[in-house]
């Protein structure tokens, strides 16, 4: 070990780095009792490394941990076999693959529908890779100096809830969420940064700007990505980027694309990148664009060399003012999810709870499995213990099976005329056969295609057209934030380090759970770290990230994270060694659902509902087989999620009812 690594804190004896030989003792497990498994563990593959009885206070790598996709490798990779599977002999009226918010949504909107008709009793099996549910909306928990701290792991917040469609509102009332009440409550926390004098922040790193690394705090100036140039007085800027900056932001603004009628500017804003705009337009220096390169990664996981230049004037960032572009209706799109084209927007409300959107997670659980927690509002849910064993009981409406990867899912028999299709998956070491009388696949589009082979080959293609975007989302777990106070940001953008953002979480209470009101105290930071390659088609971006991040191995992450910290805090009080408490790692190789490009995806797929759009070919339902998850909206929000997990419930239900009704079967 050398001295740098003893001055981050890399030898303290930590739980999270107790593994053997990088693969975790389930995993092994697993491997060992399906042929072909064992050679799916690659020697970079880390652990889920803290053992931890409750999963979500296990730490180190989670998100995506080992044990949850070794299997689907197999099977993608043609080393699976499934003819020694047992049957269990179960059958469910509905077996749902995937327990993120669209399939625990589907479960609630099935039990819903048919407890209202004929068919009360019915049974659910929901079926999930990872060792906790709610999909990315994955809560991470830590006990610092007896005080209990979350975070979110994945999902962030809810969305511009205005803009939710009606069933995703629906959801949200029939969990009995408040968003007023919660505002309310959360008053004296939103504004408690700012009343300890903390705005926003950015880091101008050594590598790329000499020198040393500039910290620097610039008050309310830095909003979401977007520059007030005033504020980077301070910045290691040349005095050519501070001049292009300046007449980047002088009103008016000239007209970039002349001679062009409104029609033909916005189809070239809609096909040329944000950075063509600003270098090749606007004319502006390098530097400038490196302050603006993260434009829409918060939505895409790229940066602005792969996001339309159109999205940008949507979202209000600089040099259009002057290309009489016109205005963006408020209501259209306003049934799609999603922020492409140009739905969600600066000024929209979002409402996060301390573990983001795992608080709709365990609502939605406690709904489907009462048994498993005593909580039942909210507010309970900043508290709430899961019961885990309650989860998967027999005789119980609804039960959520997790640790177990679906490996096929079948018809017995015809497609059109089947009274059943087998669902196999594998658990413990094990591969089991469940039966289910419909199946909502609530799982990732590009899966569906190796999970069912019998899908027609256009739907499959149209399934696989998307590359969910990778990304990291790390909680950090310190004994104090007092270097925050004192650099006077709650949050720093940093371009071009480790992780592009590094804050404090969100100051929100929920019920007992109290956010710390004193930096004296501990706190939960969150960082995020985009995984893309500039300059490369978007989807070979995300292609390229995710192969990026599954070789990164904890140690090696858990000394970047500690060494960015240090960089950044050192100069303010903060000392690695001595103040991280707890890391977790949420690794999302399949994080953010595609949405159309219109740099790289024809315009129509983005700009308008057409039917032609993948998502839309990829959803239709095959036989008794329904096909939920925000990937079949193209669209990386939960309302997304929600949305589709109601229709496919609604094809369900059409199947049940009017059974004479010709399936779709090709
Ligand atoms: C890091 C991150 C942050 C986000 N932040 C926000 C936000 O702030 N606001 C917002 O609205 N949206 C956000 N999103 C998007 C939002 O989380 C998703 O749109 C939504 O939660 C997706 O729900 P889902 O159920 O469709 O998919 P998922 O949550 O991915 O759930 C699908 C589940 O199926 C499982 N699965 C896949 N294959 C199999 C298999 N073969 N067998 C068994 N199980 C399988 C998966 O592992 C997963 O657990 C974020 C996403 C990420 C990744």
């Amino acid at each position: 070990m050398t001295m740098d690594d003893r001055q981050l804190g890399m030898d303290r004896a930590i739980s999270r780095r107790d593994f053997i030989n990088g693969v975790a003792a389930g995993t092994g497990a697993l491997a060992a009792g399906m042929p072909g498994l064992a050679m799916a563990a690659t020697p970079t593959m880390v652990a889920q490394n803290d053992a931890s009885p409750y999963p979500p206070t296990r730490t180190g790598l989670r998100g995506s941990h080992a044990g949850a996709f070794e299997a689907a490798h197999a099977l993608r990779d043609g080393t699976l076999k499934l003819a020694d599977a047992v049957d269990s002999g179960e059958v469910y009226d509905l077996v749902i693959v995937g327990g993120g918010l669209s399939g625990l949504a589907a479960a609630h909107f099935f039990h819903k529908r048919v407890s209202q008709g004929s068919n009360s009793g019915a049974k659910v099996l929901i079926l999930d890779n990872h060792d906790d549910f709610g999909g990315h909306a994955k809560r991470n928990e830590f006990t610092v100096n007896g005080r209990k701290l979350l975070c979110n792991g994945g999902t962030l917040n809810i969305e511009s809830p205005a803009r939710y469609d009606q069933w995703s509102r629906t959801l949200l009332d029939d969990l009995g969420v408040d968003l007023a009440r919660y505002e309310r409550d959360n008053t004296v926390n939103a504004g408690l940064y700012k009343s300890l004098g903390m705005g926003h922040g950015m880091v101008f790193d050594a590598e790329t700007f000499g020198g040393k690394d500039v910290v620097l705090p610039m008050g309310g100036g830095w909003r979401g990505g977007k520059i007030e140039p005033d504020t980077l007085a301070k910045a290691p800027l040349t005095p050519k980027a501070r001049a292009d900056l300046a007449r980047l932001f002088a009103e008016p603004q000239p007209d970039y694309l002349p001679g062009l009628d409104q029609s033909a500017k916005k189809d070239w804003l809609a096909r040329h990148s944000y950075q063509q705009f600003l270098i090749e337009k606007v004319g502006v220096d390098p530097q400038v664009y490196w302050l603006f390169q993260d434009i829409g990664k918060a939505s895409f996981c790229v940066g602005g060399d792969a996001v339309p230049a159109l999205f940008g004037w949507v979202q209000g960032y600089p040099g259009f003012s002057g290309m009489a572009l016109g205005d963006v209706p408020a209501d259209l799109f306003a049934d799609l999810p999603g922020g492409q084209h140009g739905r969600q927007r600066e000024g929209d409300k979002s409402i996060h709870f301390p573990d983001g959107n795992a608080t709709l997670a365990r609502l939605l659980v406690s709904k489907l499995v009462p048994e498993a927690t005593a909580g039942r509002t909210q507010e309970d849910m900043g508290t709430a213990m899961i019961d885990y064993s309650a989860l998967d009981r027999p005789g119980t409406p609804t039960r959520i099976r997790l640790s177990s990867v679906v490996l096929n899912v079948a018809h017995r028999g015809d497609a059109a005329s089947a009274g059943e299709v087998a669902v196999h998956y594998a658990k413990d070491g094990k591969l089991v056969e469940v039966r289910g009388k419909a199946v909502i696949m609530a799982c990732w589009n590009m899966m569906i295609p190796y999970l069912m082979p019998e899908l027609p080959q256009p739907q499959k293609e149209a399934l696989a057209y998307g590359v969910k975007g990778p990304m990291v989302y790390t909680s950090v777990a310190v004994t104090n934030w007092r270097p925050f106070v004192k650099l006077g940001a709650a949050n720093f953008h940093c371009p071009t380090m480790y992780h592009q953002e590094v804050g404090l979480t969100e100051a929100v209470s929920l019920g007992d759970l109290k956010h710390p009101q004193t930096p004296d105290e501990p706190v939960v930071l969150h960082l995020v770290k985009y995984m893309n390659k500039p300059g490369l088609p978007r989807r070979d971006q995300h292609r390229v990230g995710r192969a990026e991040l599954l070789e990164i191995s904890f140690p090696e992450f858990e000394r970047e994270t500690r060494r960015q910290l240090q960089r950044m805090l050192g100069g303010a009080g903060f000392d690695a060694a001595r103040d991280i408490a707890a890391i977790t790692m949420n690794r999302w190789p399949h994080g953010y659902s595609y949405t159309y490009n219109s740099i790289y995806d024809p315009v129509e797929w983005v700009y308008s509902e057409c039917p032609e759009r993948p998502c839309v070919i990829g959803r239709q339902p095959f036989g008794l087989v329904s096909i939920a998850n925000s990937d079949a909206a193209a669209s990386p929000h939960t309302d997304a999620a929600i949305k589709e997990a109601h229709r496919a419930v609604q094809e369900v239900i059409e199947r049940r009812t009017y059974p004479f009704v010709p399936r779709r079967t090709g």
